[in-house]
């Protein structure tokens, strides 16, 4: 069959098979080592039922673009510089779109492995000792559905070491591992949340997750909002986490909190900054600035006029105008990550490539306009990952420990992925896939990798769960079909222990996606010394340089990408880490040590953020 032309990274070099081889007050800190949750007292004169506002008038405080300023690099301290307030722009004002800028610009810093895991000091310019305030429908381990989760849960650790106080508001699922939850016991009883022409009584729990101070929203009502044994795929899921937004904004208010920072994530939060500013800024909540964090596009809570009458916003010709809240393809509709992004001092997304690619190459799902319209307050962040649970040197679900200097260990964790899987001990390598099966992920392409590879003398194991059933069904007839090979093993499912056996014992990472807005897949597996094979984009492109196509230095190279999603961009990849592996040893090996020497901790996001919070907050 004729091969189609590949491009530059696309150059494939044939694998050779081989035989051989609180509080009432605003900041009251809470010290990590405290077990006893904060009791938060009630302001009687804030009583729901007196403040449950229905918007008339535009506010006199804007929220939209608060401080943006028109510089590159926004987020870097150099370049940080007060504005006056005369440009202070509207939903209205806020268009013209000028030059792309990413936040986080800078090269990948050396590894200096000594302070991985010590408390990093701030630059004297970072702001510390800041209320920062992440609401969230998810944080790892208790509640996780993809990447988000891992990303609260590292960020809001990195913040608190940097000397800020750190709270995280989630809602109180039914399905969450309470096991990993500390102290947990309600602190504030009788949250009342306006929903429709009625209140939802609530009860707020507070709890450590790994020292991380949650509190957890529970609603007592019918609609039995996130009691339903899992997170996602319910009809009313907008209504959903529009309840919740709303519920964590009352619970702020009433509990007389007012975080310098609210971090709100994704479509399920984006309301928070649309009722902050068009709420609860007019009842004195004048203080918190707003930064949303998009970490998927694809997904935006679409939605119908009820969503108004339910929330208590009201004013369909006030938010249905095409720079609050309409969907822009669909004016009928209202769109919630797009609120977010209008009605937030700061967006960020999760790497810079990805910014570029959902503003100025179509990757935006719709949203490219209103990124052009905000472009100024708009930036890529790379994600991080949290190195105290992914980290060979001291990971306790691994059989054996390994560090770059005693890499070899990393074979015992392949011996044993081996024998948990009941696959043959032998010389090949073992190619994974671990990730959620969603079409993002590239799945034909994974289908196309496991036959490939099993040809080509490797091994084939694969993680992988989607709430799609069809999709799950596929993948259970490829298992049917494969359940003989002593090379494959294919497990359908969500397993977080098994997942870091994967990552210590495979050789290989496949990362196939069609679009990737970071990826952690490949950062962990770069921890692990596991080689990532990937496509590049988003996320992918920022992190793997490519061990023969890179411009970087040799030291800095790291796995192998390819560019055309089809099979013979996957296989000039895949090929040239097999051949590698066969052939080259001393070369595969060099690439292991470079990927175990990245550092994607969040030492440097963490520090991004604090710019983005600093460049954005009330002064
Ligand atoms: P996304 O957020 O799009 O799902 P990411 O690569 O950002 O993808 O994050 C995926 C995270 O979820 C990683 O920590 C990965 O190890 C984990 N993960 C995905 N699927 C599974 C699974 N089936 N079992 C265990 N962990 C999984």
């Amino acid at each position: 069959m004729a091969k189609k032309p590949v491009s530059s990274t696309d150059k494939k070099t044939p694998a050779k098979k081989s035989a051989t081889s609180t509080t009432t007050a605003s900041k009251e800190k809470i010290s990590s080592k405290q077990t006893k949750p904060p009791q938060i007292k009630k302001t009687a004169s804030k009583k729901t039922t007196t403040t449950r506002p229905v918007s008339k008038k535009k506010p006199s405080s804007r929220p939209v673009a608060a401080k943006a300023r028109s510089t590159a690099k926004v987020a870097t301290s150099a370049t940080k510089k007060a504005i006056p307030d005369s440009t202070v722009a509207t939903p209205e004002t806020v268009k013209a779109p000028s030059q792309p800028q990413s936040v986080h610009v800078e090269e990948p810093l050396p590894v200096d492995k000594s302070n991985l895991h010590e408390t990093p000091t701030p630059a004297p310019d970072h702001p510390t000792d800041l209320f920062i305030v992440h609401i969230t429908p998810e944080i790892a381990p208790i509640a996780k559905v993809g990447g988000l989760a891992d990303v609260v849960f590292g960020l809001t650790q990195e913040l608190a070491i940097r000397g800020n106080h750190v709270e995280v508001i989630l809602p109180k699922y039914d399905n969450m591992r309470y096991d990993q939850i500390m102290d947990l016991q309600p602190v504030y009883e009788d949250l009342m949340v306006p929903w429709y022409e009625e209140e939802i009584h609530c009860t707020v729990y507070f709890g450590f997750v790994y020292n991380r101070k949650c509190f957890f929203i529970e609603p007592h009502s019918n609609d039995n909002f996130f009691n339903r044994g899992s997170i996602y795929g319910f009809e009313d899921d907008v209504l959903r986490y529009a309840f919740f937004s709303r519920a964590a904004m009352e619970f702020l208010w009433k509990s007389g909190k007012h975080p310098d920072i609210i971090h709100c994530h994704d479509w399920q939060t984006s309301l928070v900054p649309v009722y902050l500013y068009e709420l609860y800024q007019r009842l004195g909540m004048t203080h918190p600035r707003v930064c949303l964090t998009i970490h998927n596009f694809q997904h935006q809570g679409i939605t119908g006029g009820e969503l108004l009458r339910a929330t208590g916003l009201h004013q369909p010709e006030h938010f249905f105008d095409y720079h609050r809240m309409s969907d822009n393809n669909h004016p009928n509709a209202l769109n919630l990550l797009k609120a977010g992004i209008v009605y937030s001092n700061f967006v960020t997304t999760v790497s810079p490539r990805y910014a570029h690619e959902t503003k100025d190459q179509g990757q935006g799902f719709g949203l490219e306009p209103t990124l052009h319209t905000h472009h100024i307050k708009y930036g890529g962040v790379l994600n991080g990952i949290d190195y105290d649970v992914w980290n060979p040197e001291v990971d306790e679900q691994i059989p054996t420990c390994y560090s770059v200097e005693t890499i070899e260990g990393k074979y015992d964790n392949k011996r044993a992925l081996r024998q948990r899987l009941m696959l043959a001990d032998n010389e090949k390598p073992i190619v994974a896939f671990i990730g959620r099966l969603d079409p993002q992920k590239g799945l034909d392409l994974v289908r196309h990798a496991i036959f490939y590879c099993l040809e080509q003398g490797a091994q084939f194991v694969l993680l992988g769960s989607s709430p799609d059933q069809a999709i799950n069904n596929d993948f259970w007839g490829l298992k049917d079909m494969l359940n003989e090979s002593p090379d494959c093993h294919l497990e359908i499912g969500f397993d977080e222990t098994l997942a870091h056996l994967i990552y210590a014992g495979a050789d290989m990472m496949l990362v196939p996606s069609r679009f990737e807005p970071c990826g952690l897949t490949q950062l962990i597996s770069l921890r692990y010394a596991t080689i990532p094979v990937a496509r590049s984009v988003g996320g992918l492109a920022d992190t793997i340089f490519d061990k023969d196509h890179s411009n970087r230095p040799l030291h800095e190279r790291n796995g192998y990408l390819f560019d055309n999603y089809d099979q013979d961009g996957l296989e000039s990849a895949l090929g040239r880490a097999l051949a590698c592996y066969y052939n080259h040893p001393e070369d595969f090996r060099e690439l292991m040590k470079n990927a175990m020497n990245s550092d994607y901790s969040w030492n440097i996001p963490g520090r991004d953020y604090l710019n983005i919070y600093d460049y954005i907050r009330e002064k």
